[in-house]
């Protein structure tokens, strides 16, 4: 398909977003050829890291693409026989794992009664949340119940882990939860 110059920024444009790619779409052109240009460009010289995704027990491998320290793209690695390069939709997100605007980068705390956060240090934070949990637990464990059977629970603490929390994570962290009696956990991990 011949398309001139002025046909393609009055397409452009018409696209609305005002983009190459926008032009492109609207004249009918085939994209797989610019995207994988623009990926080649992005990931070309870049160093390449194997890892997997963390976010379930599917384990799917993944190639991080590192340039000047900073990671320019994670795809599915097309030699793992069980994703063969493939990654779900959660998998395929994990670049805006690491590099996100909108990540908090910082611990937010508000104080009983108050209408606001404030930001306060990690060590703080964490201190703080141990002597909440070791109180919590001192008032609530049950040691044995009224007809004597051994239980060893924590039944004020609940757990509660979040998706972008990788497996062996979650494993540590379960075996330190049932570790201190909490019979409560829950995850919204595949696991
Ligand atoms: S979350 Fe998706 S991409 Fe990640 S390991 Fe599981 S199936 Fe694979």
């Amino acid at each position: 398909m011949q398309v001139s110059r002025r046909d393609f920024l009055r397409v452009s444009v018409g696209a609305g977003a005002g983009t190459a790619i926008g032009g492109m779409v609207g004249l009918g052109l085939p994209l797989a050829p610019a995207r994988a240009r623009a990926q080649e460009l992005r990931i070309k010289d870049a160093k390449i890291v194997p890892s997997i995704c963390p976010f379930c027990s599917v384990g799917c491998a993944t190639l991080i693409h590192v340039k000047d320290e900073k990671i320019v793209n994670i795809e599915g690695d097309p030699r793992s026989p069980h994703n063969e390069g493939t990654l779900c939709p959660k998998g395929a997100a994990i670049y805006q794992l690491h590099m996100n605007p909108n990540r908090a980068t910082k611990v937010l705390h508000r104080k009983p009664g108050a209408s606001g956060w404030e930001i306060v240090e990690l060590d703080w934070a964490m201190d703080r949340v141990a002597e909440l949990i070791k109180e919590t637990r001192d008032e609530t464990f049950i040691e044995s119940l009224p007809n004597g059977k051994l239980v060893n629970m924590t039944p004020g603490i609940f757990a509660l882990g979040g998706a972008t929390l990788d497996n062996e994570f979650n494993h540590v962290c379960q075996k330190f939860w049932r570790g201190l009696g909490v019979v409560a956990i829950e995850n919204q991990a595949r696991i």
